[in-house]
């Protein structure tokens, strides 16, 4: 397949973070079997692999630094269903290549292709019919696959409540490197004082020390391997970037719908404001508050005056933007949050309490949009999912006075006290370096996505180095510099600025456990020579 491979497959070269890499061939396996049979081969041959899920991925991840690729599309079916009456727990056995937006789907519509089910899954879905149940990991970008989701630790604005994909994990199959399956299963393969010890279905041991390094104590990190002395080893494998085997089976767990889901947008006077109401939304008793709030949102996103004026313009000047609700004046800095309750009046309840903590920390109850029904709501996300649209609109721009202009944007996230702190930063930096930035992003984990829109290949290169700064102030913080989308490839050299050289090393051994040759995954987590990505 080595001839031509770029004009026939060229679009299994890129991922979402519009990288471009090379490879010499693909295969687009259906069963386990046929990503084991070709895992194995190209571990005789010493050929490199890179899994792909739906290359939605924005740390260049799926793009291939040579080699091989496995694209997981065509495992694409629900395969069971799994229903645990003693503790009211649902579950969803599904193959890789799953899209999300094809989870939502079933599941708004209670209606499976249930093709090859066994009997247990067939009647768990008689449960499914009388009770609403979702999926609560929702990183956004709805055509990702579940297997890429895993393998991310994908996360997004509801994990504020839910957790990250981790959480919501039960059970995975992983093909490792020699064809040899491990099944993993929540809760049965426990590190003890970081010794592991794991036996593949073929009665292979696979055993070894957990590195030393300590991950950082932030609500969302997948900033490298997951690592705790005493860890459950299916997390070892969640959030590994496709570097330590193929998920070819995985679990999922789905949370009850709740009887009503708001949506609230407040505009504050100025940025401080709105990030002590962020601190008090999360339960911190801020200055002037006798007692911390009681309403708990499942969700708590940012937008930057900056991000604001964007969207103002747009709204404007661009039709596409139209449906996006009109920003008033007397804006400056905006808060989102979602709420879930049992009832519209529990959730009115939460919403008289914020009216008060809005008016105390000097914002007006007539600059907040409250959307108390689906159709809002909808209103409401789609100014959230306006933001990185617009970004991608302007890079595309800025890309047409010098082509290697790409997207700059930051995915670090730092522990809840040093929210001002960070926030600061930023804003210090980017006006030092005269640059042009809008900030967004789920704010209630300390996670916000600073995109720098660079108006030349000058100003590009400034923000491309202002971020390795960053990564180093953040990780002395005590911060990750990735919660979400993943080390992959573009975040290799922030890695290195989050833990030395010897902890780097530890986690690299961890790798030649289970991928001796290092095959898997080249270029991603760790440094490949040869390649700057
Ligand atoms: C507009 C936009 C917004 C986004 N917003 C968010 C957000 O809010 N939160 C968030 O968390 N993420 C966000 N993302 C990124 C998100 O992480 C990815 O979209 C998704 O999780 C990756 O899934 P995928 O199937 O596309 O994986 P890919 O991009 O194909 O792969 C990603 C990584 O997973 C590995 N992989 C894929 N499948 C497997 C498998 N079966 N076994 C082993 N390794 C595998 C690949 O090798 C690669 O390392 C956003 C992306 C976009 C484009």
């Amino acid at each position: 397949m080595g001839n031509g491979f770029a004009e026939i497959y060229g679009e299994y070269l890129r991922d979402e973070s519009r990288q471009v890499g090379t490879a010499e061939s693909i295969i687009f396996p259906k069963t386990e079997e046929e990503i084991a049979a070709s895992v194995r081969e190209c571990n005789l041959k010493n050929i490199s692999v890179t899994t792909q899920g739906a290359k939605t991925g924005l740390a260049a991840s799926a793009v291939p630094f040579g080699g091989h690729i496995i694209n997981l599309s065509r495992m694409n079916k629900v395969t069971g269903a799994r229903y645990d009456g003693k503790q009211d727990r649902f579950f969803l056995k599904v193959q890789p290549g799953v899209l999300l937006t094809e989870i939502r789907k079933y599941l708004i519509n209670k209606s499976f292709i249930t093709e090859g089910w066994d009997e247990e899954s067939l009647k768990t879905l008689e449960h499914m019919d009388k009770n609403q149940w979702f999926y609560s990991t929702d990183p956004t970008e709805a055509s990702a696959s579940i297997g890429g989701i895993a393998a991310c630790n994908a996360s997004g604005a509801k994990s504020f409540r839910y957790g990250s994909a981790r959480e919501h994990i039960e059970s995975i199959r992983v093909v490792l490197t020699d064809g040899d399956v491990l099944s993993l299963k929540r809760g049965q393969s426990i590190a003890a004082n970081g010794i592991f010890e794991l036996v593949t279905e073929s009665g292979k041991i696979f055993s070894g020390k957990l590195p030393k390094y300590k991950m950082p104590a932030v609500s969302k990190n997948t900033s490298g391997y997951y690592n705790k002395p005493d860890m459950d080893m299916i997390d070892l494998f969640i959030g590994s970037d496709g570097t330590l085997g193929i998920i070819s089976e995985i679990e999922i767990e789905l949370n009850r719908t709740q009887q009503s889901d708001w949506g609230v947008t407040i505009f504050m006077p100025d940025e401080d404001k709105a990030l002590d109401l962020v601190r008090a939304l999360r339960g911190e008793r801020i200055s002037g508050m006798s007692e911390p709030m009681k309403l708990r949102p499942s969700a708590i996103e940012f937008f930057s005056h900056e991000a604001l004026k964007m969207l103002k313009l747009q709204q404007k000047t661009n039709p596409a933007f139209s449906s996006v609700q009109e920003i008033q004046q007397g804006y400056h800095t905006a808060i989102f949050i979602e709420i879930e309750g049992d009832s519209d009046d529990e959730i009115w309840e939460g919403i008289e309490e914020l009216g008060d903590v809005i008016v105390m920390l000097g914002g007006k109850e007539e600059y907040t949009w409250v959307a108390n029904n689906a159709a809002g709501l909808e209103k409401l996300h789609s100014f959230r999912h306006a933001c990185p649209e617009c970004v991608n609109m302007q890079i595309d721009e800025a890309k047409k006075t010098d082509s290697r202009i790409t997207k700059l944007g930051t995915d670090m996230s730092v522990p809840d006290e040093r929210l001002k702190e960070v926030m600061k930063m930023y804003n210090e930096d980017i006006e030092r370096n005269n640059l042009h930035a809008v900030i967004f992003g789920h704010v209630g984990n300390n996670h916000l996505h600073v995109n720098i829109i660079p108006r030349n290949m000058d100003e590009y290169k400034r923000g491309k180095d202002l971020f390795l700064v960053w990564a180093e102030k953040i990780a002395a913080m005590g911060g990750a510099v990735s919660a979400e989308h993943g080390v992959g490839k573009l975040k290799v050299p922030f890695l290195q600025k989050m833990y030395s050289k010897d902890e780097l090393d530890e986690m690299r051994n961890l790798k030649k456990v289970f991928d001796p040759k290092q095959l898997l995954n080249r270029g991603a987590i760790f440094a490949y020579e040869g390649v700057d990505a």
